[in-house]
């Protein structure tokens, strides 16, 4: 952007207002006028004023201007003297439609007239009372009162009426240029403060960039350390079983140990897999499989597979559903992990002897997916931030439960991926409830391929292992 150049005003456009601040405009042509005993008037291009009179005869205000003929002469008068001084450039004295003395100064911005200042009503000679009569009896005013009012208009010689010309020439040039000198600076100071509005908005996006990875980093490497370090302990506490040549160990100790690392492997590979899937839908890479199949079975077979764990916590799934089944498209790979992130949680923040309720309803045009349990529940400023990465209700490091805050915001993005909502609903120790709304939609040509996987048990299994790993059961 060049500031310096004339051209990015649009002067078409301008009006007088714009470059002139109309209030000292007024004021200096009422001490004009006061001290040249000389009437005085600012007017547009179009002739009509936008200042109030300034020492105004009583030949102009009480006659000619009061009469709509005589009013829109003394507009077209004043108009054809702003244009003739604004192409001469000097001032320039004439006599009025209705034969006073008058004077012109334009104001030019950029070389284009925007207004004139007027000043007159004056004669420079005793003037021939007929042509006023037959003024008088054109406009329609009272010809008598017209003539009284002609008698009191003063006259002065020509010498004064150019002095007058002048100083205000030399005014309305000074104004001009003052005010187009403010017009730009206005302009330029508020491009400024668009560039600086642009620039904090940018600091403000970089700083929530920047925010988002140190959270990263300090998830990532808290969620790293734990398992490690319980890997490694197990590690050495097997190793202490090795006394030089033979290695004394009972079975059931390995095998504690051997789950305890296991888990903790578990534990890592799900915090990868989050990570890897939170950049891909990031970066737009994320793709579903979408397969035409029975969500009440997914749903059902996937919370099936949890009631041994939720029980290990002394807690109750129960399943229900309206519908026996509704075949959808969806990636029941995704959904699985849907359910599975939230019954983890429901199962983490329910207290032993609670209960967790999955239901699926039939809702119109979508399936209504509901995980509902009777735990510690969420505050209310937190229902919606919890969908956010790395957002964690307890975030302190002596929380009971342990979790990286990404599970949410994940979740949310499969759903969205599938055309669904998820929403929270929660009342602070009295639990919490998830509602998935998923569109009831088909795809042509795709086979049901949820039954003819034979391995599906052992797939909820592992699954589960690895969506469970930061549950400890003891
Ligand atoms: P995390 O890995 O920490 O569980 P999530 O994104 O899955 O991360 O959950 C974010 C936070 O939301 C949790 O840390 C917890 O504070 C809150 N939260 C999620 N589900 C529940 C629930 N069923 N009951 C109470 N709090 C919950």
């Amino acid at each position: 952007m060049n500031t310096s150049d004339n051209s990015y005003i649009d002067v078409d456009s301008l009006e007088l207002k714009d470059v002139i601040d109309i209030n000292v405009l007024q004021s200096f042509q009422d001490n004009f006028a006061r001290s040249m005993d000389i009437a005085s008037v600012t007017v547009d291009v179009n002739g009509n004023p936008v200042t109030e009179p300034s020492s105004y005869t009583d030949f102009c205000m009480d006659f000619t201007h009061n009469t709509k003929i005589g009013d829109s002469r003394c507009a077209e008068s004043h108009k054809r003297g702003g244009e003739e001084a604004a192409r001469s450039g000097k001032p320039y004295i004439y006599r009025c439609h209705a034969g006073l003395i008058d004077f012109a100064a334009p104001i030019l911005v950029n070389g284009k007239q925007i207004g004139t200042i007027l000043g007159g009503q004056i004669l420079t000679s005793v003037p021939l009372e007929s042509d006023f009569r037959k003024t008088a009896r054109e406009i329609g005013v009272h010809e008598e009162g017209y003539i009284k009012a002609l008698k009191k208009v003063k006259i002065t010689s020509e010498k004064n009426v150019e002095a007058a010309a002048e100083v205000l020439f030399i005014v309305a040039n000074a104004f001009s240029k003052i005010g187009y000198e403010e017009l730009k600076l206005k302009r330029i100071s508020k491009d400024l403060e668009g560039e600086v509005l642009k620039k904090n908005l940018l600091i403000e996006e970089s700083n929530k960039y920047n925010n988002l990875k140190t959270q990263l980093f300090s998830t990532v490497s808290h969620e790293l350390k734990t398992p490690i370090n319980i890997i490694y302990s197990s590690l050495q506490l097997l190793d202490s079983f090795n006394n030089g040549d033979s290695f004394i160990l009972m079975s059931d100790t390995f095998s504690k140990y051997s789950n305890i690392m296991k888990q903790n492997c578990y534990r890592l590979i799900r915090l990868i897999n989050n990570l890897i899937d939170m950049n891909k839908i990031e970066v737009g890479f994320f793709s579903l499989n979408l397969r035409n199949n029975d969500i009440v079975k997914v749903i059902e077979d996937i919370a099936l597979s949890v009631v041994e764990y939720a029980n290990l916590k002394n807690i109750n799934l129960i399943f229900d559903t309206e519908i026996e089944e509704k075949v959808i498209a969806f990636d029941s790979e995704k959904f699985e992990r849907i359910i599975l992130n939230l019954l983890s949680n429901s199962i983490k923040f329910t207290k032993s002897g609670g209960n967790i309720y999955v239901n699926i309803y039939d809702e119109n045009e979508n399936v209504l997916i509901s995980v509902k349990d009777t735990g510690i529940g969420i505050p209310e400023d937190m229902l919606e931030k919890i969908f956010d990465t790395f957002t964690q209700v307890d975030a302190s490091f002596r929380r009971n439960a342990e979790g990286s805050g990404i599970g949410l915001s994940l979740v949310k993005s499969l759903v969205e991926l599938h055309g669904g909502t998820i929403t929270a609903q929660s009342k602070l120790g009295n639990g919490s409830e998830f509602i998935i709304k998923l569109p009831m939609k088909l795809i042509e040509d795709k086979v049901d391929t949820h039954k003819n996987e034979s391995n599906s048990v052992n797939n909820n299994v592992e699954k589960t292992k690895i969506e469970f790993s930061d549950i400890y059961f003891t």
